[in-house]
This record gives structure tokens, sequence and C-alpha cells, in this order.
């Protein structure tokens, strides 16, 4: 996913785009605060018309005071073991998804749009965008798979330093970090100064086509439904994340390996480089899935329906198709990015459409 959208003017209308029209309007938002004041809208925090205009830019927001961690749920992370390995999946947050129906089923009909929102229990009001880190602890290496939202999407979001302190991890203890795609939700973290500074001893990893995609003359954006000046802040948020860690970043292939019992999955369909991981040790394994899927109930239900934050959404949703059959098939076990926490769990096929399987919390 991606924040700081300020106008939507090309994006497809949702089924509920008058019903949105009219949720902003009670939180005295416009179409132009979208994801940038996402978090503060789910915070309800009252911004004014001025503020929402200023706050969708990058610079406004690595502006924006430090989150307020003070109001972190429960662990705020979740710890399992994968054969030798330890693993934690860290919260940084979760933020509003304003106009859910037009970013995560642009091309739904809004018959089968009501119908899964019903089915999933949810309001098409207050569908939230979860964002969630895995960090790996294994023999050989403490490896960070992404870093969150830092400061870009308000305080309700930014969590995972706190959070990684609260599961005994100092930033300095990270010998390794994965960037699966160069979305702010996921390079956020290395935006904000004090936290990039923190990762001491961390080597960092892209996916080469994704670094050499966002960091060309031209990224081609033609099939996004995203308007340009979104997509101009996600060029310069991406490059800008890209260039802070210059020094210590090394760009890989699929199945490359970040340490022993860790190599990438190229994904793609998000992004053209967007990361998997494959983590195995002993018998057991994890499938890290990233983006692949935003909204579980909903992109699983329905992965043919296109979701905004995929470059190319039809090509978004033949990934999403084809990857979740594998996965089913496999009875693999999957985290992921913007699964419901702890984002673990398991995928089954029903018909042509899936469905996410969690994990129940181990005590
Ligand atoms: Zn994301």
């Amino acid at each position: 996913m991606m924040p700081n959208i300020s106008k939507i003017p090309n994006l497809p209308q949702g089924p509920h785009t008058p019903t949105h029209a009219v949720a902003h309007a009670e939180l005295g938002l416009s179409r132009r605060s979208w994801l940038g004041l996402a978090g503060a809208a789910a915070a309800g925090v009252a911004l004014s018309p001025a503020h929402a205009s200023r706050a969708h830019t990058i610079a406004h927001t690595i502006a924006q005071p430090a989150p307020d961690t003070s109001d972190l749920q429960g662990a705020g992370f979740y710890r399992t073991r994968l054969g030798e390995f330890d693993l934690f999946l860290i919260s940084d947050g979760a933020f509003l998804i304003s106009d859910a129906s037009a970013i995560l089923a642009s091309n739904a009909q809004p018959a089968d749009y009501d119908a899964a929102l019903r089915r999933a229990f949810l309001k098409p009001d207050a569908i939230m965008g979860q964002v969630n880190a895995l960090l790996i602890r294994t023999p050989d290496a403490v490896v960070l798979i992404d870093t969150g939202c830092g400061e870009l999407f308000g305080p309700s979001t930014g969590k995972l330093l706190p959070n990684l302190a609260r599961a005994g991890f100092k930033p300095s203890e990270i010998d390794a970090v994965v960037l699966t795609h160069a979305h702010p939700d996921h390079h956020g973290g290395l935006l904000n100064g004090a936290t990039a500074a923190a990762l001491t001893n961390a080597r960092f990893f892209a996916s080469r086509i994704e670094h050499d995609f966002w960091t060309g003359p031209a990224p081609d954006f033609s099939r996004s439904l995203l308007p340009r000046e979104s997509i101009d802040q996600m060029i310069q948020g991406a490059n800008a994340a890209f260039a802070t860690v210059k020094p210590r970043l090394d760009l890989i292939a699929d199945k490359d390996q970040i340490a022993p019992g860790i190599n990438a999955m190229l994904l793609g369909g998000h992004t053209p480089g967007h990361l998997g991981l494959r983590i195995a040790s002993g018998s057991e394994e994890l499938l890290y899935v990233s983006d692949l899927i935003i909204n579980a109930p909903l992109g699983m239900a329905h992965p043919e329906w296109h979701v905004a934050f995929d470059l190319d959404p039809a090509e978004g949703s033949r990934v999403r198709r084809a990857t979740l059959e594998r996965i089913a098939s496999d009875r693999a076990r999957i985290a992921g990015s913007h699964l419901p926490f702890p984002a673990l769990g398991h995928v089954r096929a029903q018909d042509r459409a899936f469905e996410f399987v969690p994990s129940s919390w181990t005590w």
C-alpha cells in the first residue's frame, strides 16, 4: 500500500462513492485527504481543510512529531517458532482506508461489493489497513522485513520501533533489513532519520528490479489508477528511501539468500520487483507474501477485484489468483504485511475464491 494520495480524480468510481463522500463530509475532510490523513482520521483527529491540503505532502508528514506510543495495543508483537528460528510479527499500527471500494475493488459490481462486506462483517466506511513487519531471529542473523510507515501515515501507525523494543530488540541488533517493495508503508521508517540512524549495523536488501524501476528516468505508471500527483510523491519517497540506505544496500534477485534459511521470492504484481520471502528451518516453512493481499476477506474472496495500489491492477489480480492457488494447493503457511494481526495463517480454496484461515494465537 501507499499513503499520501491527495487527489484521486482519475480513480474509477467505486460502488459506494456517494456514501464515502458523505463519510468524508462528516469528518470535515474532502477527497483531498484520502490516505494522507487516514491515520489522523482513524484517530478521530479533526483536521481543517487547510491542514488537509498540506498534510498530504511527504515533506510535511516527515516533519510531524514522533508517533504517540501511549496507545500501543496489547503486546504489539507476536512470537512464534519456525524450526530453529524465532519469528516476531510486529505491528506498526493500522489506518483507515478512505474510499475503500475504489481502492480495494475498483471494478466490483456494487451488489457483489455489498455482499462481500456483509459476509466479512465489514462496515464500508471503517475498513482498516493493518501494517505489519516481521523480525526473524536465526542462529546466524536477525532479519527485519520492512520498516513500517514511519511518520507518513499519522499517529495511528509508526509503532514499529516501540513494538520492537517491547519484543526485546534494539535496532542495533538487526543485521539485515529487507524492503519488500518501495511503497511508503514499507520504507516509511527509513524516511524518519532517527529510525534509519538507529539501524546502525544493518545491511539493506531490495529487489534490483524494484530499485531500478523507481530510480529509473521514467517509471511506467501508464496502467496505474492513481493520479499523477500521488505517483510523483511515491517516486520521490522511494528515491529518498533508497538514497538513505544506498551505502548499505544490496540489490538482489529471485531466490537470493538474505541469511541461511531466508530467501527472496519474487512475487511481482503489486510492484515490478515486489518481493516475498521463503523462510525455512528444519522441516518447517513460512511464505511471507508481503502485499499480495491488502484486505484478507475482500482480496481472498475476490482476487479478481482491482486494487488501486497495484501498479498494474489487472496484472496484480492475475498474480494474486495464481499465487493464492499455489499457496492453497501446497497448504503453505503464510504471513503478510496487511493480513490481520498476528498475520499468520493458511489459505483455503473455495471454488474460484479463497479464504484466509488465521492461525490460532498460541500462548
Ligand atoms: Zn503495503
